[in-house]
């Protein structure tokens, strides 16, 4: 899967991408992940990208231009099914289930505003979907866009050492994950659970399950409320 994050700002992402899980899984050749410059695509002389609002207003707007040649430059170069998701906090709530459906493109095109946002012309012209990683509003949108990349690239077979790490996790069957525990035993006084240490599996996966509903309830009971529904 390829993943290509158009920003005026790849700096900002350069580290997230080299590290951890997701590092690996592109060394390994499992997820493409690129990082484009829009200010690479800009005709002004000098090298702008953004203007004054029409109509008034504060701060600056993300032009038409630079930003349209950029999203077509990087798609004409991408095969297969591809996905130009434009990052806002007016588009459709990221969750598990909208994961799982971006999971499905060959590729997906974040693009990422900045300042007071992009031209809605853009949007018209060149984008299939907006995007919001939660209801508040965030200085650009390089963040959420890793975010989309992290969630994503997880699911894709091999990122991650076996499927049950995703598929045991938070939100499967609109439950929350039971508690986990590691050594030592006991610390500062608490312990952990006596059945994790007994080695007895159908408990255990009866403790898990029964925890995993308890803690749903408890924290956040309005997936139950969804999965209902
Ligand atoms: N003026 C815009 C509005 O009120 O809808 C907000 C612009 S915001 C300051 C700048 C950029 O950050 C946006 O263009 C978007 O790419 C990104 N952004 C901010 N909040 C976001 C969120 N909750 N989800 C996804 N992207 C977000």
């Amino acid at each position: 899967m390829r993943f290509e994050v158009l920003t005026l700002f790849p700096e900002m992402l350069t580290g997230v991408f080299e590290a951890s899980i997701i590092g690996r899984a592109r060394q390994a050749g499992l997820i493409s992940v690129a990082c484009t410059d829009i200010r690479a695509y800009t005709k002004d002389k000098h090298r702008r990208v953004d203007d004054t609002p029409y109509g008034g207003g504060y701060g600056m707007v993300m032009q038409c231009q630079p930003v349209v040649d950029c999203i077509r430059d990087v798609k004409s170069r991408l095969r297969g099914s591809t996905r130009v998701i434009y990052l806002s906090p007016q588009g459709r709530l990221l969750d598990n289930g909208v994961v799982k459906e971006l999971a499905g493109y060959d590729n997906l095109v974040l693009l990422c505003g900045h300042y007071e946002g992009i031209d809605e012309r853009i949007i018209e012209l060149e984008v299939d979907e907006e995007l919001s990683v939660g209801n508040y509003v965030l200085t650009g949108g390089e963040l959420p866009a890793a975010i989309v990349v992290d969630a994503v690239a997880r699911t894709v077979d091999g990122v991650l050492p076996a499927e049950e790490c995703f598929e045991e996790e938070s939100f499967k069957d609109g439950l929350l994950e039971y508690p986990q525990y590691t050594r030592p035993r006991v610390f500062e006084g608490l312990s952990v659970p006596e059945v994790l240490l007994n080695g007895n599996h159908a408990e255990i996966e009866k403790w898990k399950a029964a925890q995993s509903i308890d803690r749903t309830l408890r924290k956040r009971p309005d997936l139950l409320k969804e999965t209902e529904g």
